[in-house]
């Protein structure tokens, strides 16, 4: 009922919803009407009452549970439902769970705070309270276990570009799974699968942006991290930039099931490269490897030089990608 109430305040932009016309669209009384605006004022809500002629939303605070963003999302499959938590050991894990359970595509999980957090290759993502955005989104793909990597740079181009869009300053993108802004690593991309052998069950794409962070506030060891405020000097709402990166994926990603390339996200994840013409260390289980980045295919692996000048095409999912002389080739 309190969602139906916020929904009637928002969808009337201007002027007031009387109170007697929500009672009799709802089927509640007033007093239960007035009860939830009172409700929604303590979530933070700026509502405006007025005897005779009704309420008035004047200020949506910056929420992300599910009233929030499942409202005003302007994607259609993403996000249609969303289930938010003040704190989870990491949203890749619960989102995991609820896809076993049968969550439907474009389900998203977001929480305020990963207690344990998790980046590639077992390493750990660093998620503190209200400073990010921690999301995971389910996805259920009739593609080959083998073409999974490919989500990994459709939600690279696609997080990159909702970035760049919603503050308006450049960014950079770190093949395989990396946003950077100043070339500092400001958001990361994990993909995990459950997969048969020619079949893939889910895939779940967890995103972490960093956006409130002030620059003392990592811990040494993350010295190439930064966030979208220390970068831009200005302030960031995150709700407006999860609708954006909702609405971004969800885009490049119909248009990979329905295209069968991934061509758009590759083109957006070639333009804002770093990676590429850049002398680059690649690390792999056993070995690295010194290679110049020359390309990045049309199926999203990475085409390399290496000393003795052989061309070698590097998939994303077991490897890291350094810069000679620090996290970030240049
Ligand atoms: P890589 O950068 O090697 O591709 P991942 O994409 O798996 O690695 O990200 C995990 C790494 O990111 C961690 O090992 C750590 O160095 C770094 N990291 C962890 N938390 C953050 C954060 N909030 N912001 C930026 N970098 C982080």
């Amino acid at each position: 009922m309190k969602r139906e109430i916020l929904k009637a305040l928002k969808d009337q932009k201007e002027g007031f919803v009387s109170g007697q016309e929500m009672s009799e669209r709802l089927g509640v009384t007033r007093a239960a009407v007035w009860k939830h605006i009172k409700q929604l004022q303590e979530e933070g809500y700026e509502i405006e009452a007025i005897s005779r002629k009704g309420y008035r939303l004047l200020k949506d605070p910056d929420h992300l549970d599910g009233d929030a963003l499942e409202l005003d999302r302007s994607s259609s499959v993403f996000g249609k439902k969303v289930y938010y938590f003040e704190s989870v050991d990491s949203t890749n894990t619960m989102a995991k769970k609820l896809a076993a359970e049968g969550a439907v595509e474009g389900t998203v999980v977001i929480a305020e705070e990963q207690k344990a957090g998790k980046g590639r290759l077992g390493r750990s993502w660093e998620s503190a309270k209200g400073a990010g955005i921690w999301l995971s989104i389910i996805l259920r793909p009739a593609i080959k276990p083998l073409d999974a990597a490919k989500i990994t740079q459709i939600a690279a181009a696609a997080v990159g570009t909702a970035i760049q869009k919603n503050t308006g300053y450049a960014i950079q993108i770190k093949w395989p799974n990396d946003i950077l802004m100043d070339k500092k690593k400001i958001c990361g991309i994990l993909t995990e699968m459950s997969a048969e052998l020619e079949r893939i069950n889910f895939i779940v794409v967890g995103i972490g942006v960093n956006v409130s962070q002030k620059e003392g506030d990592f811990p040494n060891e993350l010295k190439h991290a930064a966030s979208i405020e220390s970068c831009t000097g200005k302030t960031v709402s995150r709700r407006s930039l999860v609708i954006e990166i909702l609405k971004e994926f969800e885009e490049l990603y119909f248009d990979f099931l329905h295209t069968g390339s991934i061509e758009k996200s590759i083109h957006i994840c070639r333009k804002y490269s770093v990676t590429l013409g850049s002398k680059v260390k690649v690390i792999d289980k056993e070995k690295e490897i010194i290679a110049e980045a020359v390309d990045i295919t049309e199926d999203g692996e990475l085409l390399i030089r290496d000393e003795s000048g052989g061309l070698k095409k590097i998939i994303s999912g077991e490897v890291s990608v350094r810069g000679l002389y620090g996290y970030t080739p240049s």
